[in-house]
C-alpha cells in the first residue's frame, strides 16, 4: 500500500507523528506539501510567512536527497490537490496532523469527504501540541477558563508517553523513491522576497536546532531575562513552533528534565501555548467574539487616526513606538511588548482590540490564530484573565522598569537616541539641547503624545464598567 503525508504546520521529518504512523503502516509513503491559494489570496504580495515556509521546504528537500526522494509540491487548493495525489499515486490513505484552528478543521473535513468518495481513508494525529481537545479537562468535565489550574492539571498529566518523540528514522527508507520534484519559486507564487534574509533568522528544521541549542545556554536564566526586550533572554523559537520546523515534545522533555526555576517558567510558556489552543478549540466563537460575553460590544470609539498612528509606531510613547517598528521591520515583538502595545491600543486609544489582532495578524511572522486571539483578548480583559479589567499598563512605568536605559527604544527610535536614559521614557518632558527651543520634542522629528495616558485610563475604566453594569 501507499500513503501519503501531507505537512501543514509540521515542517520537519523527524519526530512527526503523521509522518511515523504512515511510514510504519504503509509499504511506501509520498511526502507532499500544497501551498494553498485559499490562503495565499488573502495575503500581501510580501509576506515573510510565505517565504519561510519556502525556505524550510527547502531545508526539508535537501535532508531528503540523502533517501533518493523528495517531496512533492502543489500551487493550488487542497480540497482538489489532495484528492488528486491521492489518486495519481493510488494512495490508500493521507495522513496528516491535526490543526485546530476552524477554517483548517472545516477544510480537513471537505478533504475527508473527497477521499471517502474516492475510497480512501484521512488519518489525522495528535502532534502540534502534548494534549489536545479534550485531553485536561477540570473535574467536572468542563474546560479551563483559568491558566493556573489548567497548569496544574497538564503537568499531573505529563508523563513519558506524553513527551515520546515518534522515531521517523526507523523506517524512513519506506519514503519512495524519486527525482527531484517541481518546486515553484516565490515568484511563480505570486510572491516577491521580504527582508527575511537579511534578518538572519535561522530558517527550517537545522534553524530551529540552532535556535534551540544556543537557547540551552541561557534556559537558566529566562525566568530573570525573559521580560525585557533589550536583552537576549527569550528562545525565538515562536515561529518554529507555529510551522512545526521543531518538535513540542523535544523542547517540553527537555525543560522538564532540565528543571530549575528558568526552565519551568520556559515550560509554563509552553502550556500557555496550549492553554490557548484548546480555549480556541472549545470556544471557536473567540475568532470574532469576546471570551466573556459581557464585553463583546463595548462602545470603542475606534479613532481611525489614533489606530494609524500606533500602527506606524508614531504615538510619542516611546516604548509604544520602538515595539510597533521593530513588528513592522521585523515581524516579531517581544512578548511584554506585545502586552504593552496591546493594552495601550485598547486602554489608550480606545480601540477595539479586534482591530489589533487583526493588525498583528498580518505582520507577525509567528502569528498564531490561538495564541495571537488569547493574548490580545487577555491584554483587553475581554478574555482569561483572573485580573479584573481595571488592570492598565502605564506605558511610560511599563518603559522604566523593562527598559530602563532606553537600549531597546534607542535601537527603534534613534530620533530619541541623544536623550539621557531618565528622559527617554516620556520626551515630551526633556528638556531643550538649545536654548532656541522650548522643550526637547521641538528639536527632532519625534512625535508628542497623542493620548494623555491619565485621561484616557479613566475613560477605559467608564467603558469597561459601564459593560458590566
Ligand atoms: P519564549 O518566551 O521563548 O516562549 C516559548 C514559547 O512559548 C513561544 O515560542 C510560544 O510558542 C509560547 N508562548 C510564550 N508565551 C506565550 C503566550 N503568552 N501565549 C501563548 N504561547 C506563548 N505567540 C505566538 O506564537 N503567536 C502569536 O500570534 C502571538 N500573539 C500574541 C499577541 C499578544 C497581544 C500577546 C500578549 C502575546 C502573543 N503571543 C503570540 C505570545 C508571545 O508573545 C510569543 O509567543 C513570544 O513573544 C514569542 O517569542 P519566543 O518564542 O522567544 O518566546
Amino acid at each position: 500500500t501507499t500513503a501519503i503525508v501531507w505537512l501543514r504546520r509540521d515542517l520537519r521529518i523527524f519526530d512527526n507523528a503523521a509522518l511515523y504512523t504512515a511510514l510504519k503502516n504503509a509499504d511506501q509513503v509520498v511526502l507532499a506539501f500544497v501551498f494553498d491559494t485559499t490562503i495565499l489570496a488573502d495575503l500581501p504580495k510580501q509576506d515573510r510567512r510565505v517565504e519561510f515556509i519556502w525556505e524550510a521546504l527547502k531545508d526539508i528537500k535537501t535532508a531528503l536527497r540523502q533517501y533518493n526522494t523528495d517531496i512533492v509540491i502543489r500551487h493550488g487548493d487542497p480540497l482538489v490537490e489532495i484528492p488528486a495525489l491521492a489518486e495519481q499515486y493510488n494512495a490508500s490513505a493521507v495522513y496528516c496532523n491535526r490543526d485546530y484552528e476552524p477554517a483548517a478543521i472545516q477544510r480537513d473535513g471537505y478533504v475527508a469527504e473527497a477521499l471517502k468518495q474516492q475510497g480512501r481513508y484521512f488519518n489525522t494525529y495528535k502532534d502540534q501540541v502534548i494534549f489536545e481537545q479534550d485531553e485536561v479537562l477540570t473535574q467536572s468535565g468542563t474546560m479551563y477558563s483559568v491558566f493556573s489550574p489548567y497548569k496544574r492539571a497538564w503537568l499531573n498529566k505529563l508523563d513519558g508517553k506524553a513527551m515520546k518523540s515518534w522515531p521517523v528514522n526507523k523506517f524512513i527508507h519506506k519514503l519512495m523513491p524519486m527525482k527531484m520534484q517541481y518546486f515553484p519559486s516565490l515568484k511563480e507564487l505570486g510572491f516577491a522576497k521580504t527582508n527575511l534574509s537579511e534578518l538572519k533568522i535561522p530558517l527550517g528544521m537545522a534553524g530551529a536546532e540552532k535556535l534551540f541549542e544556543d537557547f540551552k545556554n541561557r534556559i537558566d536564566d529566562y525566568k530573570e531575562a525573559r521580560d525585557f526586550p533589550a536583552v537576549k533572554g527569550v528562545s525565538y523559537l515562536s515561529v518554529h513552533l507555529r510551522f512545526g520546523t521543531v518538535s513540542i515534545r523535544e523542547l517540553v522533555n527537555y525543560a522538564y528534565h532540565h528543571g530549575g526555576a528558568g526552565a519551568e517558567t520556559w515550560l509554563s510558556e509552553l502550556i500557555w501555548r496550549e492553554f490557548y489552543q484548546q480555549i480556541l478549540w472549545h470556544r471557536p466563537d473567540v475568532v470574532e467574539h469576546a471570551f466573556k460575553p459581557e464585553y463583546d460590544a463595548l462602545p470603542f470609539p475606534n479613532h481611525p487616526e489614533l489606530f494609524a498612528a500606533w500602527c506606524r509606531g508614531e504615538t510619542g510613547y516611546p516604548l509604544v513606538d520602538a515595539a510597533m517598528r521593530q513588528l513592522n521591520q521585523t515581524g516579531y515583538m517581544h512578548n511584554r511588548l506585545r502586552m504593552v502595545v496591546a493594552s495601550f491600543l485598547v486602554k489608550d486609544l480606545l480601540i477595539d482590540w479586534r482591530w489589533g489582532e487583526k493588525y498583528f495578524a498580518e505582520h507577525l511572522l509567528d502569528f498564531d490564530l490561538a495564541a495571537n486571539n488569547g493574548g490580545w483578548q487577555w491584554a483587553a480583559s475581554t478574555g482569561c484573565d483572573a485580573q479584573p479589567y481595571f488592570r492598565i499598563f502605564n506605558p511610560v512605568s511599563q518603559s522604566e522598569k523593562f527598559d530602563p536605559q532606553g537600549k531597546f527604544i534607542r535601537r527603534y527610535c534613534p530620533e530619541l537616541a541623544d536623550l539621557p536614559d531618565a528622559a527617554i521614557h516620556a520626551p515630551w518632558e526633556a528638556k531643550a539641547s538649545t536654548r532656541r527651543s522650548a522643550n526637547f520634542l521641538q528639536d527632532t522629528d519625534y512625535f508628542p503624545p497623542i493620548v494623555d495616558h491619565a485621561e484616557q485610563r479613566e475613560a477605559a475604566l467608564a467603558l469597561f464598567k459601564a459593560a458590566k453594569g
